[in-house]
């Protein structure tokens, strides 16, 4: 049996090396427009502010390295063309030189497509000196420019906008981040957590601008302004961290069904025709909070999709569960994080629901090197808990863990503020800052009640 895979991120790689991990004989190839494959976008904006030393260093394997484990990778090919009732597709080989038209043939298609970056239709965004930010390769270009920049604007302050912003700050320039909703990070987080990173960030000496989207980039060939709302800002770049779109082109053609925003597929991960499963940002999820179709743009959904498809390509049962899309991420000594639903999330989707929260500290109060930690748990008025964010400089990834595990299990406030959790004066509080968040909460629901 052979399966084509179209896409060699970390959706595309990871479905690739977990069918040979369950099947030996399965001729499986990989196809990628780029030039590089398994490496992580993820770690972009690290190199950037230089916590990772070079792009080199972000690329885990090389196309050879998956001979080894007979998986044949043909990088800088483009597929142009689906004809699934003959099981074959179309690519154009590109080198600097030439381009060759060449065909293969399938069982099995995995679309593994990801996403573009989205850009909004605004004045100078062809400019020299406007960015993308999604591959290696925009890395390493906005890296080239910003080393003799010195001033930059990133236009969306979601998390790859921040983790950018700072990155670029680090590199020594003047960074505006410029956000048409009135909070950073909206998509995760409640506007009163967005404002203790908001407080970070600018101390760190990077001004925010909420509330107005980017009108224009002005220059003759090259960026020189940007305009927000009323004010024109002097600036060499322009980052546009403004979301993405699903590549569903593809999958269009071989007659895929497409959802609100991206390819549907089921739990196996298998799209509306039988033999083309589809994995990664190119499709849609069901949200465990809300129970509609979501996006997942994540290198964990990614990857967790592809051991899904993969098994189920072999023959092995298996199924992509509801997601509760935990994040984190790292600005400066920052850290932040969500999973499940936020309480404006919760409201828009007609839940009702009332927060925890706790101001503590990731150790003892009296032991060195203590720092404060927000907690922020989001219930339902039955006490059922359907979210989390947490802001600290220390011991928030595993915390969002948990409380993925608390809010995948159906846990209620009540139980969590029972539950018995470790603790050592140099590693935590003797009561912890989650469980004093679920305790808020407790009396929240027991005030309601009365
Ligand atoms: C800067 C940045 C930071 C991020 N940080 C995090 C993080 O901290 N945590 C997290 O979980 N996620 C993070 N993400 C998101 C994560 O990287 C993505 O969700 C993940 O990479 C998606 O993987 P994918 O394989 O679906 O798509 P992609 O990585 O986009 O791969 C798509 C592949 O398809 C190929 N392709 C597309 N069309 C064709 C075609 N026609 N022919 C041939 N090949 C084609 C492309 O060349 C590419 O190889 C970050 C993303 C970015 C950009």
């Amino acid at each position: 049996m052979k399966v084509v895979i179209i896409g060699g991120g970390a959706a595309g790689i990871s479905t690739a090396s977990n069918i040979r991990r369950y099947d030996e004989d399965m001729e499986i190839t990989v196809i990628t427009m780029e030039n590089q494959i398994a490496y992580s976008p993820c770690a972009i904006p690290y190199v950037l502010s230089g916590d990772v030393e070079s792009f080199e260093d972000i690329v885990m394997h090389q196309p050879e390295d998956y001979l080894e484990k007979d998986i044949k990778v043909i990088t800088n090919a483009e597929v142009f063309k689906v004809i699934n009732n003959e099981k074959k597709l179309k690519y154009r080989l590109n080198n600097r030189y030439i381009s060759i038209e060449k065909e293969i043939s399938y069982d099995y298609l995995v679309i593994a497509t990801g996403a573009t970056s989205f850009i909004p239709h605004i004045p100078g965004t062809t400019l020299e000196g406007v960015f993308k930010i999604r591959t290696i390769e925009d890395g390493l270009e906005i890296k080239k420019w910003a080393e003799n920049s010195s001033k930059a604007v990133v236009v969306g302050a979601g998390l790859i906008g921040l983790e950018t912003a700072f990155g670029l700050k680090k590199m020594g320039l003047e960074v505006t981040v410029t956000e048409m909703l009135p909070q950073l990070i909206p998509r995760s987080l409640d506007s009163d957590m967005s404002k203790i990173i908001q407080e970070y960030i600018e101390k760190e000496g990077i001004r925010i601008i909420l509330g107005h989207p980017l009108e224009e980039i002005i220059g003759k060939k090259r960026v020189e302004k940007a305009i927000i709302g009323d004010e024109v800002i002097d600036t060499d770049m322009v980052i546009m961290a403004t979301g993405i779109r699903p590549q569903i082109k593809l999958a269009l053609m071989a007659g895929c069904e497409i959802g609100r925003w991206a390819i549907l597929v089921n739990e196996k991960m298998q799209t509306s025709v039988p033999n083309i499963y589809a994995v990664g940002d190119c499709v849609e999820v069901f949200d465990a909070i809300t129970s509609q179709n979501t996006q997942s743009p994540l290198g964990t959904t990614a990857v967790r999709q592809g051991k899904i498809a993969a098994k189920n390509i072999v023959g092995v049962k298996a199924e992509f569960k509801a997601v509760l899309n935990a994040m984190v991420s790292k600005i400066g000594a920052l850290e932040f994080g969500a999973v499940g639903s936020s309480k404006a999330s919760a409201m828009q989707n007609g839940i009702e629901v009332i927060a925890g929260k706790s101001r503590a500290l990731t150790k003892a109060r009296y032991y060195p090197g203590a720092k404060r930690i927000d907690v922020k748990i989001i219930s339902t008025l039955k006490g059922k808990i359907i979210g989390c964010q947490i802001i600290a400089e220390e011991r928030v990834a595993e915390r969002i863990d948990t409380m993925s595990l608390a809010i995948a299990q159906g846990v209620t406030c009540y139980e969590l503020a029972a539950m018995e959790f470790s603790y050592a004066p140099p590693l935590s509080m003797v009561i912890d800052p989650i469980i004093l968040a679920a305790e808020d909460a407790c009396e929240k629901l027991k005030k309601l009640a009365t």
